[in-house]
């Protein structure tokens, strides 16, 4: 008997997501965290799009959203000297009410179906935190210290230290969403690969109730959420979700420096207070594997990015989902073998691709800041290559799982590009989204389990797939989609999708081996 399904370690972003969808598909599990509380300490503040797109089907997008930033704020971001005088330069992004009506209007599957989202991570995990104390199946356990596992062919033991006393928790399945330093790695013994430790900055939080509503840019809006300064010492100010608290990062010599370094940037006087001074260093690291027998791993535990692009905790996330539903198919009895096999397979790719996007967007930002003793030709560079870190929705929303054991081979396929978006149905793709009639969007018409899709009005017979899906019990439904819109931009009439939107296999007539397809999709050997 253990005493939980799933025990997962470490209630950042990524663990405390996946506490919660296990716990919305009712799986019993519990999440163990080093901490006494979240912490009230800055890192990630930006959710994108595809972030948002899962929190939607969480039922979590609209309590994101009202946690974070308001929707009239632009997203623009800015190269200054000092916040005092005249803009290097402005790239323009929409604000959230704006993305949302470029959404609204747009009928050819370019755009996702949630825009992204400023909120900070201090906001975020508190909020993930009390949702995940609301499901019945998840036991939320703070003050709860990892130390080591063991585990054989049924399942992992563990010894977890909660107020001094260690105890032992048992478990079918382990994810260690524990961060950088992953305990849950390290005694798996999986290394990381890559570039570790390339700078060393120091970042500051600030309350400052003036700030926002003073931004004292030139004549233009002034109002943003990232302001880089053009100096040698690569500050950088962020504004957080509530306008009133801000980051700074710099490379500076003392914490006292960092007090200096905020005033310099403003340029004008202004009441503040300084509330934390932290170090952190840049990486660019992949995991040799996402995990071994029974234990998984997730979010930086597996992949350490620069923060340029936003493709940390969202990748996390991504991970987060990608292993929820493969752990509920496989502790349901549904799953095959190769569905849990194929979490490493599918996400150490999308990691491997990210290391890379970050990499490259960091290189675009450290070429214009080397120009920081020639504002012009820095403005003519940076407006090339400061567009790398905040323009990545081709990595945010195209990735497409490659060589995957559970999604139908259709060799070839398009290019994986970090920068644009093109909207595809290859097997393995995110589904494009797309308006119906009534404006409904296709997501929210599918349900949680398998779905084939059958488009334009197709009246193939599938009564073969979903028999043979019943014979392993994973849930499968039909669902008609007569709407042109979606027949059109898929090119398909059929359709077969997973748990978590991605498309496993596609065609015009029902297949010819149901049979071998279910075996597939549900990880079964073919
Ligand atoms: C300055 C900065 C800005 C960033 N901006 C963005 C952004 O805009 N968008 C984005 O996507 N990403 C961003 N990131 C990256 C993002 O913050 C991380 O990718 C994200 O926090 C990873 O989440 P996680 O849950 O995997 O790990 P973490 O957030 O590191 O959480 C790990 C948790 O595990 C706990 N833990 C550790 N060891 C144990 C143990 N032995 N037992 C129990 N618990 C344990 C820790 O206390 C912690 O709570 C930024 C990072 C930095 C530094």
């Amino acid at each position: 008997m253990f005493d939980t399904e799933v025990l997962v370690v470490g209630a950042g972003p990524v663990g405390l997501t996946l506490a919660v969808d296990l716990g919305l598909k009712g799986v019993r599990c519990i999440l163990a965290e080093r901490k006494e509380a979240p912490q009230f300490l800055p890192k990630m503040e930006r959710c994108n799009a595809r972030t948002m797109e899962i929190f939607r089907r969480m039922g979590l997008a609209g309590k994101v959203r009202a946690a974070g930033l308001r929707s009239d704020v632009p997203m623009d971001v800015y190269i200054i000297l000092a916040m005092n005088e005249p803009p290097l330069l402005r790239l323009p992004y929409p604000s959230v009410a704006e993305a949302q009506r470029q959404i609204d209007a747009c009928t050819d599957g370019r755009l996702p179906l949630e825009p992204y989202q400023l909120v900070s991570q201090y906001t975020l995990e508190p909020l993930l935190k009390s949702v995940a104390e609301t499901l019945p199946s998840v036991s939320v356990r703070y003050g709860c210290e990892f130390l080591s596992l063991e585990q054989d062919g049924s399942g992992v033991s563990t010894k977890i230290k909660c107020d001094n006393r260690i105890s032992d928790i048992s478990c079918k399945y382990l994810v260690g969403c524990d961060g950088g330093s992953s305990a849950v790695r390290e005694s798996l013994g999986i290394g990381l690969r890559g570039e570790g430790n390339l700078m060393q900055f120091r970042q500051a939080l600030y309350y400052c109730e003036e700030l926002f509503d003073r931004i004292p840019i030139g004549n233009g809006p002034g109002k943003g959420r990232h302001y880089h300064v053009a100096d040698d010492r690569a500050t950088f100010l962020i504004m957080q979700d509530s306008t009133r608290h801000w980051t700074l990062h710099a490379a500076v010599e003392t914490d006292a420096d960092m007090a200096r370094q905020f005033e310099k940037t403003v340029g004008i006087p202004v009441k503040y207070d300084m509330l934390h001074v932290g170090k952190w260093q840049q990486n660019l690291l992949l995991a040799e594997h996402y995990g071994k027998g029974r234990v998984f791993l997730a979010g930086d535990a597996v992949h350490l990015v620069i923060p340029t692009g936003g493709l940390g905790m969202n990748s996390g996330v991504g991970d987060a989902v990608d292993l929820a539903w493969k752990l509920t198919a496989a502790l349901r009895g549904w799953g095959g073998p190769n569905l849990l096999a194929s979490y490493e397979i599918e996400r150490r790719q999308v990691g491997d691709r990210n290391v890379g996007a970050s990499r490259y967007a960091s290189l675009g930002r450290r070429k214009w800041r080397s120009l920081w003793r020639d504002p012009d030709r820095l403005v003519a560079v940076a407006q090339v290559e400061q567009r790398k870190s905040n323009e990545m929705i081709g990595a945010e929303l195209g990735y497409r799982y490659v060589g995957s054991p559970v999604i139908w081979d259709e060799p070839g396929g398009p290019e994986h590009l970090f920068r644009e978006y093109v909207p595809t149905s290859w097997p393995g793709a995110r589904l494009p989204h797309v308006w119906l009639e009534g404006h409904v969007a296709i997501q929210d018409r599918i349900g949680r389990g398998y779905t084939l899709l059958r488009l334009g009005g197709s009246r193939e017979d599938a009564s073969g797939l979903e028999k043979a899906m019943r014979i392993y019990g994973a849930p499968f439904e039909i669902l008609d989609i007569p709407d042109q819109a979606a027949r059109d931009l898929y090119g398909f009439d059929l359709i077969l999708l997973r748990p978590d939107l991605h498309i496993v296999w596609r065609g015009n007539l029902a297949p010819a081996e149901p049979r071998e397809l279910a075996a597939l999709a549900t990880g079964h050997p073919v």
